[in-house]
């Protein structure tokens, strides 16, 4: 195999993203791609990485005889993303992580090198052949590598065994020393860290995709264990800030028009708490305007960043300073009080303090002040 054909069998590597992108400029484009009859391997070969990612087990590398193996990986990225479970992804990112250190260990350290160079702008040096090794101090003496800190840092703090923090690490000049085993370890970390944040929109699906999302649906069920969908319930509500509580009050009512932005607050609040898309239509149907199928839309897109997958799960309710700004928080304007909005940034801040109260059945609120730092001046 070439040493470019080698580099592309790591989806991360700087010629997979570069061959991937010359083959299909952007995931539209890979979509049609995939529709060519010489392509429904790549489907295949996709959701059998997908399925072991979701079964645990271990992924298989493509053999790379054919440049259109560099397709797998993004399909598979692709089939996760359309079906927007963080868990999935999790295990997509752990599993893709622990093959990618499995071969990283066969390689030489030359070609591990050029990869984390090349692929992550990473700086990498030797610390010497044996004989030049001997002449350290001894505790030195069994790292191969060195590694820029900055590098360094960039994956290890998320490692949780002491000998990664930095203050058990030997510093010299901005170079940290690194066993070859430690350098595959922080490279795999960096391709997990990629999966976990990536997000990106996904085009308009194909027949055989839509089969292949729904086939990876299926075995998820059971698998995966999913939030339950959120009823609203009265304790619940009786959680919400006095902002939501409002808009809530008067969605529900239907006697004024919720402006855009109460509208976007209001349903992006209700659907990061939990609640389902159609619950939530349904808070919004005695609109006054009947503009039913706008606002109907408005939910759906929200509704379609949260099931898009992100960790985060979608769009965020703005915080409660964009809520002041456009006259939305009723505390700011003097119409309503509540010694807990002193102390949050945010909507959710509160709603997550308040049920907690309410489950503990915590009713004195002489605390706030003692735990929470102060935060808002109205
Ligand atoms: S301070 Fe924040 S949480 Fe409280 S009502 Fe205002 S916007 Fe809502």
């Amino acid at each position: 195999m070439s040493r470019r054909l080698h580099h592309m069998k790591y989806p991360f590597s700087l010629q997979a993203r570069q061959a991937s992108q010359r083959m299909a400029r952007d995931l539209g484009a890979l979509v049609e791609l995939l529709e060519d009859p010489e392509n429904h391997y790549v489907v295949d070969e996709a959701e059998a990485r997908v399925y072991a990612a979701l079964t645990q087990s271990q992924i298989r590398y493509p053999e790379m005889e054919n440049e259109n193996d560099v397709l797998i990986y993004p399909t598979a990225r692709l089939i996760v993303e359309e079906l927007g479970l963080p868990r999935l992804r999790a295990l997509q990112a752990e599993a893709e992580s622990k093959e990618a250190n499995r071969q990283l260990g066969k390689e030489d350290s030359e070609l591990v090198s050029e990869l984390c160079e090349s692929s992550f702008n990473w700086s990498i040096d030797s610390m010497g052949d044996i004989t030049q090794r001997s002449k350290l101090p001894l505790m030195l003496r069994t790292f191969e590598l060195k590694i820029r800190f900055e590098n360094y840092l960039e994956v290890a703090p998320a490692f949780h065994s002491e000998e990664w923090s930095l203050i058990n690490r030997y510093l010299d000049k901005g170079w940290i020393p690194i066993r070859r085993s430690e350098l595959d370890r922080l490279i795999s970390g960096k391709f997990r860290q990629l999966i976990m944040q990536g997000r990106f929109d996904i085009p308009k699906m194909s027949q055989r995709l839509i089969e292949t999302v729904q086939r990876i649906e299926a075995e998820t069920k059971g698998r995966i264990r999913q939030a339950e969908p959120l009823k609203l319930t009265e304790t619940l509500a009786s959680a919400f800030p006095p902002c939501i509580q409002k808009m809530y009050d008067d969605s529900i009512r239907g006697d004024v028009n919720l402006s855009h932005d109460a509208r976007f607050a209001l349903a992006a609040f209700l659907l990061k708490i939990g609640m389902e898309e159609d619950e939530v239509q349904t808070v919004f149907s005695g609109s006054p305007d009947k503009n039913t199928s706008l606002i109907g839309y408005q939910v759906r897109h929200i509704a379609s960043k949260r099931s898009m997958g992100a960790e985060d799960g979608g769009y965020t309710p703005p915080g409660c300073k964009k809520l002041q700004v456009n006259n939305l928080c009723p505390v700011y304007l003097g119409t309503a009080s509540d010694p807990l909005c002193e102390y949050v940034l945010n909507p959710l801040g509160f709603y997550q303090t308040r049920a907690w109260e309410i489950t503990k059945g915590i009713q004195d609120h002489s605390w706030y002040a003692r735990k929470r730092d102060k935060k808002q001046n109205f």
